[in-house]
């Protein structure tokens, strides 16, 4: 199963990914994961991107296309992959298309996760994440338990104003890869507003 979840930022695809790819046995391939660990790791990579991140804007196509590229050519992506956050530009859509052409093989499909604006800002800031096992919480309605939640963190760039930021970034530079999906026929549209179990449902409905 070669797949992408689409959707705007705190739509969920974070939490869906981790999820699906238990069900389908393929690698979670977040952009945003690998960028932050290059950040955390000082790499020439993380350098490149931190400062762009952190205002809450994209990564320049060039930099993001090469690390999927080389990410998606490893082994243990022969039988399939996740894609959570990639593509997120028209120029990178259609460089994976290239690269898959070229080796051979296609996509599966294609989950928009769809989540109304009004919604976003409250995901956005009160989400948190354990750094030790990655598991996302919001505040309100998915708290970390006690135990973990002295170590839950908070991402630099869930303020606010850098989320208004990532939203009008989706709007004008990410939608516009989803009429190409629709296009080639590989997408699906799931309601993303509810509890994750029922969303996951939907998910995989729409898969099957
Ligand atoms: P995410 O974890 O998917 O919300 O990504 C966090 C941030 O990483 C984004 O706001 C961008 O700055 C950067 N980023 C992640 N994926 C991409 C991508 N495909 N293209 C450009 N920037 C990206």
């Amino acid at each position: 199963m070669r797949m992408i979840l689409v959707g705007p930022p705190g739509a969920g695809k974070g939490t869906q990914a981790a999820r699906l790819v238990k069900t389908y046995e393929i690698p979670h391939i977040s952009t945003g994961d690998m960028l932050r660990a290059a950040v955390k790791a000082g790499t020439e990579l993380g350098k490149q991107a931190d400062g762009f991140m952190s205002k809450g804007q994209l990564v320049p196509d060039e930099v993001v296309i090469g690390m999927v590229i080389e990410r998606i050519a490893q082994p243990d992506c022969e039988k399939g992959f996740m894609l959570d956050g990639f593509p997120r530009t028209r120029p990178q859509a259609e460089a994976l298309a290239t690269a898959l052409d070229e080796a051979g093989v296609a996509l599966d499909a294609v989950v928009l996760i769809e989540v109304d604006d009004a919604l976003i800002e409250d995901r956005i800031v009160k989400r948190r994440s354990d750094p030790e096992t990655g598991e996302i919480y919001h505040l309100d309605h998915r708290p970390p338990p006690p135990e973990i939640a002295e170590r839950v963190v908070q991402r630099k760039d869930d303020t606010a104003e850098a989320c208004q930021k990532r939203l009008a970034k989706y709007h004008s530079e990410t939608a516009p890869i989803v009429p190409f999906y629709e296009a080639a026929g590989l997408l699906a549209r799931v309601d993303g507003v509810g509890a994750p179990d029922e969303v996951e449902v939907r998910i995989k409905a729409a898969l099957a």
